[in-house]
């Protein structure tokens, strides 16, 4: 027990550590779309706060990286204020994470054979929210902060499967957020090109999706091969009956235009979504779009809204990480594109 004093100033002065540390990391990936390290070594700093977060509460801050969502918008796009935050996810790395968010799930929804899981693909790109007004696109944006993100609006517009006109039944009013995102051959192929041409190359399709977004001239983003997926709503206008689950939801947003992956799909029970795991981690190489891993969803909307959310992610939700396959690839002589 003597030892409980000394081991808190170590603690404090080791989450000080990791909290610069984070913070810094979280500016050069978000704002300058140019990590230093590793995706794999910044997950195991943040958990490692997580962590000492929730041995020693009385260091808890609202600061904290891992309380917050992203980076700080640009000051060279006009900010956009979401009307509903733009969050982030729980992350699990181990299918016992796995399993604890399932328990968490049914323990609060005190029902454990009724609960349905949307499987999707983790596209490894940037989040974007879409708004349409009378079917026509009127505004794009970044996730940002989750609060307030960058106007976008002239460079989505350049996406070629971005709709600028809905079809069919669509709401008066709808928000649509997804991830826009460099398929990899295309981004192979950029690479080739601008090396041939002696052009700054992209660090990873990621990178590259981030950074052809965030282009002060759109005609620069028109020329690069980004695709979108959507993947939720946001805010939608009471003139629409919307579906009572989130897979029945995205096939609405199909109807009216919109394009999502062809590889979600419905579970109903954990054990398939551990298949589904297994099943895309097998054929992630295979897959035209980088992925991180997958992200699980509780399906009925009622129960989305029973489980709400905490500061920074849903609590219906997860995303569960794929081992890591590559750590940052840094070419010698080779200037990066941001
Ligand atoms: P996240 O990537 O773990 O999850 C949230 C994001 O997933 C959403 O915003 C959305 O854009 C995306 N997503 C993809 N497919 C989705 C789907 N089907 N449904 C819902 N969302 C989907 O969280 P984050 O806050 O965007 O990023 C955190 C991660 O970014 C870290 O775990 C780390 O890997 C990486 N990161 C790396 C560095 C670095 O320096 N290397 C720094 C900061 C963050």
């Amino acid at each position: 027990f003597d030892d409980q004093p000394a081991l808190q100033p170590k603690a404090a002065l080791r989450v000080a550590e990791l909290r610069e540390l984070l913070t810094r990391y979280n500016r050069e990936y978000y704002e300058l779309d140019q990590p230093s390290v590793p995706d794999a070594e910044y997950d195991r700093l943040f958990r490692e706060l997580v962590d000492l977060e929730h041995a020693h509460p009385e260091l808890k801050s609202d600061d904290s990286p891992t309380q917050k969502v992203g980076g700080q918008a640009l000051d060279a796009f006009t900010q956009v204020t979401h009307e509903t935050p733009m969050l982030s996810l729980d992350n699990a790395f181990a299918e016992t994470e796995f399993d604890a968010f399932v328990h968490r799930v049914t323990e609060r929804l005190d029902s454990a054979s009724d609960i349905a899981f949307c499987c999707e693909p983790k596209l490894d790109g940037a989040a974007v929210s879409i708004l349409y007004e009378d079917g026509s696109l009127v505004r794009a944006a970044t996730r940002g902060d989750g609060q307030t993100g960058e106007d976008i609006t002239a460079n989505v517009r350049t996406i070629r499967n971005v709709p600028l006109q809905l079809s069919g039944n669509f709401p008066r009013r709808l928000e649509v957020r997804g991830e826009v995102f460099m398929p990899t051959h295309a981004f192979e192929q950029y690479n080739e090109r601008a090396l041939a041409a002696g052009e700054k190359v992209f660090a990873n399709p990621r990178n590259a999706a981030a950074g052809s977004l965030r282009q002060l001239d759109s005609h620069i983003t028109a020329k690069r091969p980004l695709h979108f997926y959507a993947y939720s709503m946001g805010v939608v206008s009471d003139d629409c009956d919307l579906a009572a689950t989130h897979f029945d939801r995205l096939q609405q947003l199909t109807t009216w235009g919109l394009p999502i992956s062809n590889e979600v799909k419905v579970v109903s029970k954990p054990t398939d979504c551990k298949a589904y795991y297994e099943d895309i981690l097998n054929r992630r190489n295979s897959l035209r779009y980088e992925i991180d891993g997958i992200v699980l969803k509780v399906n009925s909307i009622a129960q989305q809204d029973d489980l709400g959310f905490v500061s920074r992610a849903p609590r219906w939700a997860i995303a569960w990480k794929f081992p890591a396959q590559e750590e940052l690839t840094i070419i010698r002589g080779v200037d990066f594109q941001v």
